[in-house]
């Protein structure tokens, strides 16, 4: 018999609602959805899903094994709890939780269920995130030193939840979760030695919608993560310096960018002085075209619904998680570094 996701849904908002359109393309069964807001239910039934608004019944819908939790950051925990509880696996979207302690909780809880407790890390198939990986391990540019990862909007202020503290609202937990997850992904082993984080209000007054995260990798390159909101020229998804070279990913489509790379000739650079606008200036003289390379991205295969599949290899006993419980605590240790950071005005000293 094949095994296959019967998929309940908590929480029937925007991400519930990809769930319930995109798992499907993954080989998952969409049983039921279960949500507060009966607009909501509304939306689910009229997409074909039966609509709970009673969390009991709803974990109690016939052969659902699975449930995705897609509700405000500050219930993620007790829904998860009560998920796990009767029995079902549990995705929750992120960030899994808003603290260490917390997620803590819900992974013993899981131990002592024997249920799979997992996080909807789905930024790891990301494209430009894949394209970035390969040319740095592929070593194109050589050693890394300096690794930007920006994201840059103009869409300003949140809405609805995402704009108070209490559920979890600000953009080191929306997007930066997603981004400081990509790199420590990146470096499982190295550990983090320093945190300094800058978060700034632009037109939100309650939670952060500008920040700039530096972080610093114990014989790593210099992480330097930043997210801004109301941000009108966009600067590059990825910038990436190397001893042998530069990369630049423009954006999440891949369409621009590429890495450029020396080129040793007999042509000696820049011996001279150059006059520039800006005044004479030997080491940032344009460098005569034939010294210097250039590279197009590379293709990569890269496919989410992998993170599906790998749940239903998981519940086999065939394969590990992909997005494991102790790679989020790393991810949710870090973030609570970074608010320490921001609070109290100075680089921590850390190990993470
Ligand atoms: P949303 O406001 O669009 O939807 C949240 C839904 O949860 C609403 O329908 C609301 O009525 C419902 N809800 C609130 N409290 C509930 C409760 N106690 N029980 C049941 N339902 C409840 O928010 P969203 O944008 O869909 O975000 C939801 C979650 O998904 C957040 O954790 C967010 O960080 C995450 N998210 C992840 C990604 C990603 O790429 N992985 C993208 C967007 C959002």
């Amino acid at each position: 018999m094949t095994l296959k996701i019967k998929l309940g849904i908590i929480g029937y908002g925007g991400m519930g609602h990809w769930h319930g359109e995109y798992a499907p393309r993954a080989g998952v069964e969409v049983v039921a959805a279960y949500d507060v807001d009966p607009k909501r239910l509304e939306m689910a039934k009229e997409n074909g899903i039966p609509a709970y608004d009673n969390l009991d019944d709803f974990l109690q819908h016939d052969g659902m094994n699975f449930v995705v939790i897609a509700t405000p950051n500050d219930v993620h925990k007790e829904l998860t709890i009560q998920s796990l509880l009767a029995g079902k696996h549990v995705m929750v979207e992120k960030p899994a939780t808003m603290s260490v302690a917390d997620w803590d909780e819900m992974v013993a809880e899981s131990e002592k269920a024997g249920r799979i407790l997992t996080v909807h890390q789905n930024r790891r198939w990301d494209r430009d995130y894949r394209v970035m990986r390969k040319v740095v391990e592929e070593g194109k540019i050589g050693d890394v030193l300096s690794i930007e990862s920006r994201v840059f909007g103009t869409g300003g202020a949140f809405f609805g939840w995402r704009s108070f503290p209490e559920y979890g609202g600000g953009m080191i937990l929306d997007w930066g979760v997603h981004l400081f997850d990509q790199l420590m992904n990146m470096y499982p082993e190295t550990k983090v030695t320093s945190v300094y984080a800058k978060l700034m209000t632009v037109l939100d007054q309650k939670v952060d919608d500008y920040f700039k995260v530096t972080l610093t990798l114990e014989n790593g390159p210099l992480l330097h993560v930043e997210v801004g909101t109301f941000a009108f020229y966009k600067l590059p998804r990825w910038y990436v310096i190397g001893n042998d070279g530069t990369l630049q990913i423009d954006d999440f489509d891949c369409k621009s960018g590429g890495y450029m790379k020396p080129r040793y000739t007999d042509t000696p650079v820049a011996e001279v002085v150059v006059m520039t606008t800006a005044g004479p200036t030997r080491m940032m003289a344009p460098r005569p075209p034939e010294t210097k390379e250039d590279f197009p991205l590379p293709e990569v295969e890269t496919d989410w619904t992998e993170l599906y599949a790998n749940l239903v290899e998981v519940m086999k006993g065939n394969e590990e998680l992909i997005v494991k419980p102790h790679q989020v605590r790393r991810v949710l240790e870090l973030i609570e570094a970074i608010f320490r950071s921001a609070e109290e005005g100075r680089s921590l000293d850390v190990r993470i």
